[in-house]
This record gives C-alpha cells, sequence and structure tokens, in this order.
C-alpha cells in the first residue's frame, strides 16, 4: 500500500497545481477563452523587496493588435502611495491591473517594478509581491478554508479566521452547518458576488503582499457593507502600493493622485481637490454621483 501511496500522493500534488493554475487563469479571464501568452525569459530575475514603486511608462497595449486599447499611458506610483483609476466602463481600467500582474505584454512603452521592467522579472516572484482583488473573483473547487488560506498556505488557523474577520465574512462562514469546511464554487456552495469579493478580500489581507490592486472589488457590496470594508481596506493600502479602481467615487476621495480615464487614454489626473478645482470630467462625474446618490438616501 505504501508503494501505491506516493505515486498517488504526486497525482495529488500535480492535481492540486493544476486546478491551481487553471483558477487563476480563470480568476483574471473569466470573459476569455484563450490563454495568457507571457512567459518567463530564460534570465528572468527574482524581484524580492519589501516595498516596490510601479510606473508605467509610455504604455500602448491591445488584446488584438488590430484594435488598440490603451495609448500612452503614463504614471507612477511611488512606494506605499495609492493611485485610484476612475472612469466610464471599457476606458480600459481593469486591463492596467491586468498589466501590472503580468497576464499580458504591452506593445509599447513598459510597465516598471521599482524600475525594473516586468518583462525581465519571474513572473512567479512578481506575482508573490502583488495581492489582487479582480472585478469578478473565481473560487477554488475546496473550501472556504482553502480559498483565504491560498494567500498564504502557510498561515496558522487564527490567522486565516482573522483575515475572515476583517473582510466582514467570518459570521457567514460560521453560520454555514460545515462553517470554514464549507465545498464553494461549481461542485459546492455557490456564493453571492459579495460574499465571493469578502472571500477574495480575506485572501487578500492574509497574503498582505506590497503591492494591492483592487478592481472595484466592493462592488457587488451593499453600501453598509462596503463603509465597513472600506475602512480595513484603507487600513491595510495605508503603507501598501496601491491601485485601486473604483466605481463609487466616496472611495477614492482620499488616495494620493486620481486618475480619468477615456478610451485607452489619462485625461485627467491630480487630487480629488485639485480635480473638483479644475471644474472638468471629474468634476462632473462627482456632481453627477452626489446626486444619484442623495437622491437614493
Ligand atoms: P474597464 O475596466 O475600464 O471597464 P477594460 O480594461 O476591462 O475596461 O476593457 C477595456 C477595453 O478592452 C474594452 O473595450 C473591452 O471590451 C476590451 N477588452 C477587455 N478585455 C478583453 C479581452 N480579454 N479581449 C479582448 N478585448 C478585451
Ligand atoms: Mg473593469
Amino acid at each position: 500500500l505504501t508503494q501505491l501511496y506516493a505515486p498517488l500522493n504526486f497525482l495529488g500534488f500535480i492535481y492540486r497545481e493544476i486546478k491551481h493554475s487553471l483558477a487563476d487563469m480563470e480568476r483574471m479571464f473569466t470573459l476569455l477563452d484563450e490563454p495568457p501568452e507571457v512567459a518567463d525569459r530564460p534570465d528572468a530575475a527574482t524581484l524580492s523587496a519589501d516595498a516596490v514603486d510601479v510606473r508605467f511608462d509610455t504604455v500602448a497595449f491591445g488584446y488584438d493588435a488590430r484594435r488598440p486599447i490603451l495609448r500612452g499611458v503614463d504614471f507612477h506610483i511611488p512606494a506605499g502611495k495609492t493611485v485610484a483609476v476612475v472612469g466610464a466602463s471599457g476606458a480600459g481600467k481593469s486591463t492596467l491591473s491586468r498589466l501590472m500582474y503580468r497576464f499580458y505584454d504591452v506593445d509599447a512603452g513598459a510597465v516598471r517594478f521599482n524600475g525594473t521592467d516586468v518583462r525581465s522579472l519571474s513572473q512567479d516572484s512578481l506575482r508573490r509581491h502583488i495581492g489582487i482583488v479582480p472585478q469578478d473573483t473565481v473560487l477554488f473547487n475546496d473550501t472556504i478554508y482553502y480559498n483565504i488560506a491560498y494567500g498564504r498556505p502557510e498561515a496558522t488557523r487564527e490567522e486565516v479566521i482573522d483575515a475572515a474577520r476583517s473582510a466582514h465574512i467570518h459570521d457567514f462562514v460560521m453560520g454555514l452547518p460545515d462553517g470554514y469546511d464549507t465545498q464553494v464554487g461549481e461542485r459546492g456552495l455557490k456564493l453571492s458576488g459579495g460574499e465571493k469579493q469578502r472571500v477574495a478580500i480575506a485572501r487578500t489581507i492574509l497574503k498582505n503582499p506590497p503591492v494591492l490592486i483592487f478592481d472595484e472589488a466592493t462592488s457587488a457590496l451593499d453600501s453598509h457593507t462596503e463603509k465597513a470594508i472600506q475602512s480595513e481596506l484603507a487600513a491595510i493600502s495605508a503603507n501598501r502600493t496601491t491601485l485601486v479602481i473604483a466605481h463609487r467615487l466616496s472611495t477614492v476621495v482620499d488616495a494620493d493622485r486620481i486618475l480619468v480615464m477615456d478610451q485607452g487614454e489619462i485625461v485627467e489626473a491630480g487630487t480629488h481637490r485639485e480635480l473638483l478645482e479644475r471644474g472638468g470630467r471629474y468634476a462632473g462625474m462627482w456632481r453627477l454621483q452626489q446626486e444619484t446618490e442623495g437622491s437614493m438616501a
């Protein structure tokens, strides 16, 4: 029996690895059928840093060469700072997050981490430095515990539960008959969009990386839960390099810099106050959102 066990164990390992990479891709590419085409260079460097400075250097990119999406995108997130991106749906905001995570390579210009082009870093080391809460989270077909602990597999049970509490998902989990052992995903309990977002937030809090990307990370939450989680997110991003893609402008007011994107270009940039004073596109969006939120209250 022990002779059988080793290969079975190995198969289990392979299975888990495959399952991870599939779910990883799914998480980012729920709308995509083609696999990402980036590969490590043979001489790829290993990123190892406690603080990361992110730079988009005149980046151009299109998913299809015939249809450019980003044009001349230039911005800088100094280590520990927060840059927010706002703009209409389809403007190219999520595309920025995919280029940072290097799911695709740029067509021109460069994305740099601490000055190094991400194309010359190993993907594994790059991604270890990034925690991402994507727009649509796809969970692994495994337990809730596993889905959170994946952020840092060596974490203790207490740390996993602390992260779940910070993401306001712990009470929900404790209310399930199997608690943290509940199977979720396609073959288990189907979580709502907001519950999945909170699992992804817990995973990211647990991972605690130097770079954070929140892509409309709280869009599926009710406004009460969103407010509660906002303060947790603000706390964990305080000393981390953060890209926040926001649907609700109230969540970007405190960002160090706000970028307004339109059709693949940055059309305005500044602090909340500067952009309001300019009276341009951001100011218009702000006024509109104040009115609609006021009328809903
Ligand atoms: P936003 O996040 O601002 O709503 P995205 O960055 O997701 O916008 O998308 C920008 C543009 O790129 C859109 O026109 C979208 O249709 C297109 N796009 C996004 N993802 C893909 C993809 N995987 N393949 C082809 N086109 C895509
Ligand atoms: Mg998007």
